[in-house]
């Protein structure tokens, strides 16, 4: 049956969309869940204007990760046959060429068509010393209607307990000026759990910038911005997100994806979402100086 429900929401869209837009919000769902203010800091749940100080000062430099290569093709479309792992790798060295011309310093965790398993991705990824992770994915799934971008950061039902116990065993901490008095294990673990918290934060904002970005920029239907427990984001020890370009499983997106000239979108599109988070956290940063 056919009912006027609809009527009134289509009539407001307008005035909502105003309304969000003063509030910088948007329609696109790249706010991520849980919304800012139950983003986890090291001080608790403390509102933003604590948790924004804690923004690095300057992207120096980003490690910029293709997924899957060699033996391991990732998703291959079943329209034109397109691969992951060439669609994957093409968007990344466009991405690495862009920021470099930013003056980024950019580290790839593979630059041809080979195999790099997660754990040494993670490898790189840690001792590069980079600002930022960024892993370049594309999707699929057995709905084949399903189509969109999305991008990850490590979900905040990750244990990061364990993890920062994990971090604790095996890697040094980077401390120029300071030292603990007490080197005890537990220490150092509750250190890493602070840094994964603050990384947490960052990715989230990181990723927020990268999906409207891709709203500003692209024809693409915004599947938003998630928590997710992938192994190479886990690892990362600098805030790290993982972005899904597009479904190769959807055949529309499949040929869109096939396209060079819709990758190097994509690519100006990541690029633009980094300067963005960068700027900001440059303006935050000082802000919180005075
Ligand atoms: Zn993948």
């Amino acid at each position: 049956m056919q009912t006027k429900r609809n009527v009134l929401p289509v009539a407001l869209m307008p005035v909502l969309a105003g309304l969000a837009f003063i509030l910088g919000l948007n329609f696109f769902g790249c706010a991520s869940t849980p919304p800012r203010e139950q983003v986890p800091t090291p001080y608790g749940r403390a509102g933003p204007a604590q948790a924004k100080t804690f923004f690095p000062a300057k992207i120096k430099k980003v490690v910029v990760d293709a997924g899957h290569g060699g033996k391991d093709p990732g998703a291959i479309g079943k329209t034109i046959g397109a691969r992951e792992k060439d669609i994957n790798l093409d968007i990344a060295r466009r991405l690495s060429k862009l920021l470099k011309d930013d003056g980024i310093e950019v580290v790839m965790t593979r630059s041809s068509d080979r195999f790099v398993s997660l754990s040494r991705r993670v490898d790189i990824a840690n001792a590069s010393g980079a600002d930022l992770f960024i892993s370049v994915h594309s999707n699929a799934n057995r709905a084949r209607s399903l189509n969109g971008f999305e991008v990850y950061y490590v979900s905040e039902k990750a244990n990061d307990a364990k993890r920062a116990l994990a971090a604790a065993r095996s890697r040094p901490l980077r401390l120029k000026d300071a030292f603990f008095a007490d080197n005890s294990l537990n220490l150092r673990a509750i250190v890493w759990d602070m840094i994964y918290t603050q990384n947490r934060g960052q990715a989230i904002e990181l990723s927020r910038a990268l999906c409207r970005a891709m709203a500003d920029n692209l024809e693409v239907k915004i599947l938003g911005v998630k928590g997710a427990r992938f192994q190479v984001l886990w690892g990362a020890n600098m805030p790290a997100v993982l972005i899904e370009t597009g479904f190769l499983s959807n055949s529309s997106e499949e040929r869109k994806l096939k396209n060079s000239f819709y990758r190097q979108k994509i690519a100006e599109a990541i690029e633009e979402g980094v300067r963005k988070y960068s700027w900001e956290a440059q303006l935050i940063a000082e802000a919180g100086r005075r």
